[in-house]
């Protein structure tokens, strides 16, 4: 299911420098098309004027040009906008644009927030999500990971600084590909955005956790705990038998420690299932072992045919009070654009359904 394209959009620069040299011509024409590809943003091989029109033709003829379609956008400038977009064989993915930043980051409030999808559904099953309510269909490629930000850019005529990897698909499952994409979006040959303003949220997959800290980038992590003992967190999650929590722990604790960075765990509050005291008590000695640990709750944004509920306010701020008299530095996030089911997966299903 993961047959690599041979698009040039899912090769970095020097991979495209070999590719060349293979094709008979000088290294420096990867520099020529990448400044097409991503600083110009050109949508056809056929438009880069300074390439000898023999290799464009070769282009043409051999490899594909990845475009995403733009089926539907909710939503309006300066609110939460949602993008669906259709890929090459059919399948529907989208992505999220964030006026304001997400409570998460809690720093200036002028930047842009994309919110991308890795994987066309998600194997993983956890029972309130709509992305893996129908299953995993596959990978994305790096070219339709990136091209998420450019075509959003494009469609939204907006600067994005900000990524998270919250949207449909399991970042961490599609691990060499997001890193590919990572590099195109990171490098200066590429999109030039800075490794401090990308984020992956993963529901958990420890091992790959390791790997990523052991790779250089400075990309920020967020869990997805939802639960803070086995016992709760496995009613929701099935990952959690595979990697149970201390597992998942160990391994934040082993990138917080090399990474010297802060872990930011997501909490979804579901009524009846995590939201009570007792369990605020155990999230707080949960992150408390994990140094600089931040928590952002969340509010369960209603799925339907799901039937899980979000607890009522003062519930939430139940929660939230015995999190701060634990001094655990916590946040909640009450969602912006639940109207337009901007939770991961929605507006897919809406659209597959009709
Ligand atoms: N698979 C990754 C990234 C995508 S999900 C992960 O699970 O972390 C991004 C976040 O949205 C996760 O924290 C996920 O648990 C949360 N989420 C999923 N469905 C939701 C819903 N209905 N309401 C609120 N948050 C939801
Ligand atoms: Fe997949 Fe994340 Fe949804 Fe779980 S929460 S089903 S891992 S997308």
């Amino acid at each position: 299911m993961n047959t690599p394209s041979p698009a040039l959009q899912n090769l970095t620069l020097p991979e495209l420098e070999q590719r060349l040299v293979e094709l008979g011509e000088p290294k420096y024409r990867g520099g020529q098309v990448m400044r097409w590809l991503y600083g110009k943003r050109t949508e056809s091989y056929e438009k880069m004027s300074d390439l000898p029109a023999a290799l464009r033709a070769r282009f043409i003829a051999e490899f594909p040009f990845v475009r995403l379609e733009n089926v539907r956008v909710l939503g309006s400038k300066d609110t939460t906008r949602k993008f669906l977009f259709r890929l090459p064989d059919g399948a529907l993915i989208e992505s999220v644009l964030i006026p304001a930043s997400p409570a998460l980051y809690g720093e200036a409030s002028d930047r842009r927030t994309i919110c991308m999808s890795t994987q066309v559904g998600c194997a993983y099953g956890c029972k309130f999500c709509a992305s893996g309510l129908d299953g995993w269909s596959r990978n994305l490629s790096a070219a339709e990971i990136a091209g998420q930000f450019i075509e959003v850019e494009r469609i939204a005529d907006e600067k994005i600084n900000n990524i998270v990897f919250m949207g449909m698909g399991e970042p961490l499952a599609n691990f060499a590909n997001l890193m590919k994409a990572i590099e195109i979006i990171n490098s200066d040959w590429g999109l030039g955005l800075g490794a401090r303003h990308i984020t992956i949220s993963t529901s958990g997959l420890a091992p790959q956790i390791r790997q990523l800290a052991d790779q250089p980038k400075q990309i920020r992590l967020a869990i997805s705990l939802h639960g803070a003992t086995d016992e709760v967190r496995q009613q929701i999650m099935p990952v959690n038998r595979k990697y149970p929590l201390a597992e998942l722990m160990s391994a934040c604790s082993y990138y917080t420690t090399k990474k010297k960075q802060r872990i930011t765990f997501e909490y979804i509050l579901i009524k009846g299932i995590n939201d009570e005291p007792a369990h605020a008590a155990d999230l707080a000695r949960l992150v408390k072992n994990i140094g600089g640990a931040k928590v952002n709750c969340i509010p369960y944004n209603k799925v339907e045919g799901l039937q899980w509920d979000r607890p009522d306010e003062a519930r939430q701020d139940a929660f939230m009070a015995v999190l701060d008299k634990a001094r655990v530095l916590a946040t909640i996030r009450r969602e912006k654009g639940h109207d337009i089911a901007a939770a991961c997966g929605q507006l897919r299903r809406q659209t597959m359904q009709k």
